[in-house]
């Protein structure tokens, strides 16, 4: 059973506007995290408390209540059995206390964590080839870091002794409030500089050329983004370097197109080899491959050759290579060769008789992707 929300303030049904917004204020103050820090008691009664007046100090919410109870916000738009997270509170603070925290509200549980300082990340572009895009590769790229020069010193910062955090205590409505942030000096790492060599940066850092060798795995795509850890910018003292993100760019194969793990090839038959059948040799991703067209191949053929596509990134097999056969007119003839088709024009055997093997290209096409 949940309990009546005047209960929970401490007010009786018939209490004004003043006396619930002074209620709340009262057990805001009493039960405020802040205040009671590890207290789940105290953030339990808070939440509650915030809950009611969110309903009561509503002219539309309460008067829904007082005639339909908690059953009123059951459903859409309602607590359900939730509650209110601190944010919304926090955000209602605002309308009671006038804005007295401004920002600076720390939240919870702070209390002298040292901040891992992390230098900043590098990016860099690397071009592929299809073949390496299939076979993978290992690139050898030359990156400008910023790395800790030798020599550099530290010692512990004097204005958080090291801690990385500077707290402040502010007289508040809510009475005398700790709030922690970031040390300005050393910018949460606890540490400065207590020497540096000339041609170092203030943080003691310096350009330098390194050679880093990223392994691209097989099936990358166009725009993935690959993270070498540790291989960004360096971070001043005891902080973690930053990562080095290797942006994928694929460039154009001069024969094969790709699609998704599949990959696509034109290929352009003579009108003698279409009726005389041949064989022909193309490029794939793994080397030469050997092909046999069949003796009156029809042109818009679709020859799958399984496996000779790219390896799927995920490591879940590897697509296919698609030949597509295009059977090639001749746009001019010499007389005789004229003379010759101007003969068979009448010859029936020369006219068009599809079989149900002879599927249109829709129907590959469906084939294709079924
Ligand atoms: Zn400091």
């Amino acid at each position: 059973m949940k309990e009546d929300y005047y209960d929970i303030l401490g007010i009786s049904k018939g209490a004004s506007e003043s006396e619930i917004k002074k209620a709340y204020r009262k057990m805001a103050l009493k039960y405020h995290p802040d205040k009671n820090p590890d207290d789940k008691e105290a953030e339990e009664k808070f939440k509650k408390a915030a809950e009611a007046y969110e309903v009561l100090s509503n002219s539309d919410k309460k008067a829904r209540y007082d005639q339909f109870g908690h059953q009123a916000f059951e459903g859409a738009g309602g607590f359900g059995g939730g509650g209110m997270n601190m944010d919304d509170i926090f955000s209602q603070f605002g309308d009671i206390f006038g804005g007295a925290f401004g920002g600076g509200f720390s939240g919870f549980g702070g209390g002298g964590r040292q901040r891992v300082v992390k230098g900043s990340n590098l990016r860099i572009r690397v071009k592929l080839s299809l073949e390496e895009v299939a076979n993978g590769v290992e690139k050898k790229i030359k990156v400008k870091r910023k790395k800790q020069a030798p020599g550099t010193t530290y010692k512990t910062c004097g204005t958080c002794n090291g801690t990385g955090q500077v707290t402040r205590v502010t007289n508040t409505i809510l009475g005398r409030m700790q709030t922690a942030s970031a040390c300005q000096t050393c910018g949460g790492a606890g540490q400065v500089i207590d020497k540096k060599p000339a041609d170092a940066d203030a943080q003691g850092l310096k350009v330098t050329e390194e050679t880093v060798s990223v392994k691209i795995p097989t099936g990358v795509v166009d725009g993935m983004q690959l993270k070498v850890t540790g291989k960004g910018n360096d971070a001043p003292g005891n902080g973690i370097s930053g990562d080095l993100l290797v942006l994928i760019q694929e460039e154009d194969h001069p024969t094969l197109k790709r699609e998704g793990d599949n990959l696509h090839y034109d290929m352009y038959v003579s009108l003698p080899d279409a009726v005389l059948g041949t064989s022909k040799e193309i490029d794939t991703v793994t080397g030469k491959v050997r092909i046999k067209i069949d003796a009156g191949v029809q042109s818009g053929k679709i020859l799958r050759l399984r496996g000779k596509g790219i390896p799927s990134i995920n490591g879940y097999g590897k697509g296919d290579l698609l030949v597509h056969i295009n059977v090639w007119t001749p746009k001019t003839l010499s007389k005789k060769q004229k003379e010759f088709f101007e003969e068979m024009k009448n010859d029936e055997h020369f006219e068009p008789k599809p079989e149900s093997s002879d599927k249109s290209f829709f129907e590959k096409v469906k084939d294709m992707f079924s």
